[in-house]
């Protein structure tokens, strides 16, 4: 299997754990910049995740456009993807998605979404609320276009995630492996803090040294890491499709060094 293959795979095992793990439903998307040109990524065609096969997932530009022929329909807000990948040379992979645990804190936005759960950690200490209407006004409130996109990437900043006002989230990491983990905790981690509030008193959120904690501990393929990629590909019944990389699941820190 070409290291190109592998990424295709991987992205398809994305797509499938998002569904099952219920962060992306018919709409919602993953993708991954293409590990031999920066400037192109990939995302499946207009299809629900659940769904996504190899053969659906497309090569696009960071303009959001596809770079060869294509007339199968893409996803309207594409240009999410692009304009993440455009404003973050560090990023390699993106999520977007209407995961509802995650609504509210859109909604109401005298109370921030922070992380209150060690998984919830790599969501990261800010997690900024974009707003459409701010400098869209009322729109269908999806993001179809680059201006949107960049708009959005600009509020995301260096953040892992940003909120999208009554709409969804876009997360953005530095592996596949590691937007997929952000994305699933996100809503737990909203969950939690919700019902916590619901029982009222002072709501104790992670401290700074706790997160920082954390992802001083993280390495996208130690074992712990791929535990958890390969428990969640094999509940969404694609384990065949795995493809682990040299050193992945043996090394308690990173790739094995030989
Ligand atoms: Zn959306």
């Amino acid at each position: 299997m070409s290291a190109l293959d592998r990424v295709i795979s991987d992205l398809v095992v994305a797509n499938r754990i998002l569904a099952r793990e219920d962060v992306v439903d018919a709409y919602g998307h993953v993708s991954l910049r293409n590990p031999d040109n920066p400037k192109h990524f990939f995302l499946s065609r207009s299809v629900a995740p659940e769904l996504v096969e190899r053969g659906d997932i497309v090569e696009l530009g960071l303009d959001g456009e596809p770079v060869r022929e294509e007339r199968r329909a893409l996803y309207l807000e594409r240009f999410i993807h692009a304009a993440i990948f455009e404003a973050r040379p560090d990023i390699q992979a993106v999520v977007h998605a209407h995961a509802e645990d995650i609504l509210p804190f859109g909604i109401a936005q005298a109370t921030p979404l922070r992380p209150v759960i060690h998984s919830g950690s790599f969501i990261g200490a800010n997690v900024p609320v974009w707003d459409i209407a701010d400098r869209f006004g009322d729109t269908n409130l999806l993001v179809t276009n680059m201006e949107q996109g960049r708009d959005l990437a600009k509020s995301l900043g260096q953040n892992n995630v940003a909120l999208m006002r009554g709409h969804g989230f876009a997360s953005a990491a530095r592996s596949l492996i590691e937007v997929v983990r952000i994305s699933v905790y996100l809503p737990r981690n909203a969950r939690a803090l919700l019902r916590a509030k619901q029982l009222g008193g002072e709501i104790k959120y992670l401290a700074q040294g706790e997160i920082d904690a954390r992802n001083r501990g993280y390495s996208p393929y130690s074992t712990e890491t791929w535990r958890a990629w390969e428990y969640w590909a094999n509940k969404a019944g694609c384990s065949h499709m795995l493809t682990k990389p040299t050193g992945a699941g043996t090394a308690h820190q990173g790739p094995q060094k030989k």
